[in-house]
């Protein structure tokens, strides 16, 4: 899945997603990506989240609704992320831990993303004009 957040300098924000979704999967399937809260969710106050990884599993936790609450209440989109994983690896523990991505950014264009696994993202301003890319480590 490709998960893309965008803020204007009006401050509107948007999230989008484009997935292939699982593969093998059967005819019919609806993953996490097109679920609000699941695969992507955007508060026009706060911030927006977009997630990649195995959607069956995602969509039990509304971890972009989750991202997005706790930016509400302060946090920034790294800890945001950081604590939403966290909190998913401690639910299920490590050795049912799923692959999960998640990238998010709040009003004031501030980005982060925290991942399961080994997790690039890219991010670009006007001001830069450049692609900067992001690796985090596994939480
Ligand atoms: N989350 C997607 C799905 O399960 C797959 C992906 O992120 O690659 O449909």
């Amino acid at each position: 899945t490709l998960g893309l957040i965008a803020l204007d300098i009006y401050g509107n924000i948007t999230v989008g997603v484009s997935t292939s979704g699982a593969p093998f999967k059967y005819p019919g399937r609806v993953g996490d990506s097109p679920l609000p809260g699941c695969g992507l969710y955007a508060d026009c106050q706060v911030g927006a989240a977009a997630a990649t990884g195995e959607g069956d599993k995602i969509m039990c936790f509304c971890p972009c609704f989750h991202v997005v609450l706790l930016m509400k209440q302060g946090l920034s989109p790294n800890d945001a992320c950081e604590s939403v994983i966290k909190e998913i690896i401690n639910r299920v523990g490590d050795e049912d831990m799923f692959e999960l991505g998640i990238i998010a950014m709040n009003i004031k264009g501030e980005t982060g993303a925290a991942s399961s696994v080994q997790f690039t993202y890219c991010s670009w301003t006007q001001e830069k004009d450049c692609v900067e890319q992001l690796i985090r480590s596994p939480c």
